[in-house]
């Protein structure tokens, strides 16, 4: 017998812990421009969605997850027989490449298209052919990547698979073309943001389901990852954000003279020669884009990191000095999941959501009025009542600000403010001692406000005096973040470059 050769494979981008290490820098300070994802799991990702499968986690699933299958299946008006489960859409490129051209052709529409299709015709011993009309499979990514664009489908003799991996980004799926024995895949992993949950299905006709179905191992998908995206199916995504922030982003660049190709998707193509060197040069800002022959790829992500990548690019192109940097934290329990990213100096530009409408308004009211840009997204068990998520809102916000404050150099160190809210009274003092403090006075308080303070005092490591009164527990609550508020920026003025205390630390 002769031993089996690796293949020429799918290899992934290095890992942030690598990239970081390269450029001094920590793993959560690194942005993935390369993945083509959400820069956010959906709400529907929580603990609780896995506490049934987790339950049972011990059983398999007999019906092959059956209610998901159904889900999917309503979802685009077609039968249960219709659809057809994997470990992500991989799992059916490489399995129908392997179907439909073992030691045949394969073709791709665009010619230029997703990489695993000539890995998947390397598996099945086939050859990869330019012209679509003289292939036993042809993959038509729609629409494609790494481009953007969107092709229309071609009239082929061999087996056709639509690939629809960015198809909610467009606004167009390729269900009429089922009836003529195309195959649809799609994914979890885009718009749905679960990449790491594994899922994609394939939609065709009841017979060709049961041929993929007959050819794939007995169960692919996870338990756990079939919650997840049963949950997430339960409302489907709504892109709408996106898409207008690729088209902000495509401005953007189109003003910096980078000239994206017009796209249908989550991601920008900039034709250019040499894109490795902008790749290079926007890796020390912690940023990770991806550089291909003849152009460079960007994921679209959110407004707060696309605007870092924009800052990055107009320090490294037009020669501006960059905003300072972002803190980003994540704080994860069984109770809540929550992200931060926080500029302590920054604009007051501040968006809190984490479905605690109250509070959501009272720390964006401490930022706004702190002068500071904060982004802090999050779920929590709502269904137990407000206090674990308010107090471990206010932990992620008090540990991205310790973290923010580092060795609290070269700044003023005290604040203090006194804030009116109609007839209630607030009067805040702090001190960014380094050391854990807290003594309020909240009369009255309208349920957390006294301990979202002592979170505050305990993770950010800061003194914290305030007294705040009034009549309406509202007003009240609202005059004492705000003061606390004002009362860190003065707090974090900047003053000379030595700690403010005699003993030479903090
Ligand atoms: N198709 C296309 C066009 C893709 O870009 C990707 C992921 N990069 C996939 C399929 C695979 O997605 P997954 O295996 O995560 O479902």
């Amino acid at each position: 017998m002769t031993r089996p050769l690796p293949l020429e494979s799918y290899t992934w981008p290095p890992s942030n812990e690598e990239l970081a290490a390269r450029v001094g820098l920590t793993p959560s300070d690194m942005i993935r421009f390369d993945g083509n994802v959400p820069a956010a799991p959906p709400a529907s990702a929580r603990p609780a969605a896995l506490a049934r499968a987790l339950a049972d986690v011990n059983e398999y699933d007999r019906g092959r997850h059956e209610p998901l299958r159904r889900a999917i299946a309503k979802y685009h008006g077609l039968d249960v027989a219709q659809v057809a489960l994997g470990a992500g859409s991989d799992e059916f490129i490489v399995l129908l490449a392997r179907i439909f051209a073992n030691g045949g052709t394969v073709a791709t529409v665009p010619s230029r298209s997703y990489s695993m299709y000539r890995y998947a015709a390397i598996m099945a011993g086939a050859t990869m052919v330019d012209d679509p009309s003289r292939a036993d499979l042809v993959f038509v990514c729609r629409p494609n990547n790494p481009t953007g664009e969107l092709v229309d489908v071609p009239d082929v003799a061999g087996q056709l698979v639509i690939d629809e991996a960015y198809a909610h980004y467009a606004g167009v799926d390729a269900l009429d073309h089922l009836e003529r024995g195309a195959i649809i895949l799609r994914t979890f992993s885009k718009a749905f943001g679960l990449a790491g949950a594994r899922v994609g299905y394939a939609l065709a006709s009841t017979q060709s389901i049961e041929v993929i179905t007959s050819r794939q191992a007995p169960l692919s998908v996870s338990t756990l990852s079939a919650a997840l995206a049963l949950a997430a199916i339960a409302t489907p995504p709504d892109v709408s954000e996106q898409v207008a922030e690729r088209e902000r982003l495509a401005r953007e660049l189109t003003e910096l003279g980078l000239e994206p190709v017009p796209s249908f998707t989550n991601f920008l193509f900039v034709p250019m020669p040499n894109p490795s060197d902008l790749v290079e040069r926007l890796l020390p800002y912690g940023l990770v884009t991806r550089a291909f022959g003849d152009g460079w790829r960007v994921s679209v992500r959110d407004e707060v990191d696309d605007d870092v990548l924009l800052d990055a690019l107009r320090a490294e192109l037009r020669g501006a000095t960059p905003s300072s940097a972002l803190v980003r934290h994540r704080r994860a329990t069984a109770e809540t999941i929550l992200r931060v990213r926080l500029r302590p100096r920054g604009e007051g530009r501040v968006y809190v959501a984490t479905g605690e409408g109250f509070y959501d308004h009272m720390l964006s009211q401490l930022a706004f009025h702190g002068g500071m840009d904060l982004r802090l997204e999050g779920v929590g068990d709502l269904e137990t009542g407000d206090h674990h998520l308010v107090e471990d809102m206010m932990r992620a916000f008090g540990e991205a600000l310790d973290r923010a404050l580092g060795d609290r150099r070269g700044i003023a160190r005290y604040g203090e403010a006194r804030v009116p809210m109609d007839e209630a009274i607030a009067h805040a003092v702090v001190d960014l001692s380094g050391r854990a403090v807290s003594e309020l006075d909240i009369d009255p308080d309208p349920g957390m406000a006294t301990h979202a303070f002592e979170s505050l005092a305990q993770t950010a490591r800061i003194t914290l005096h305030v007294t705040a009164s009034g009549r309406n527990a509202h007003h009240v609550a609202e005059a004492a973040f705000k003061a606390v508020g004002r009362a860190l920026a003065a707090a974090m003025t900047p003053s000379g470059s030595l700690v403010r205390s005699t003993k030479g630390s903090l």
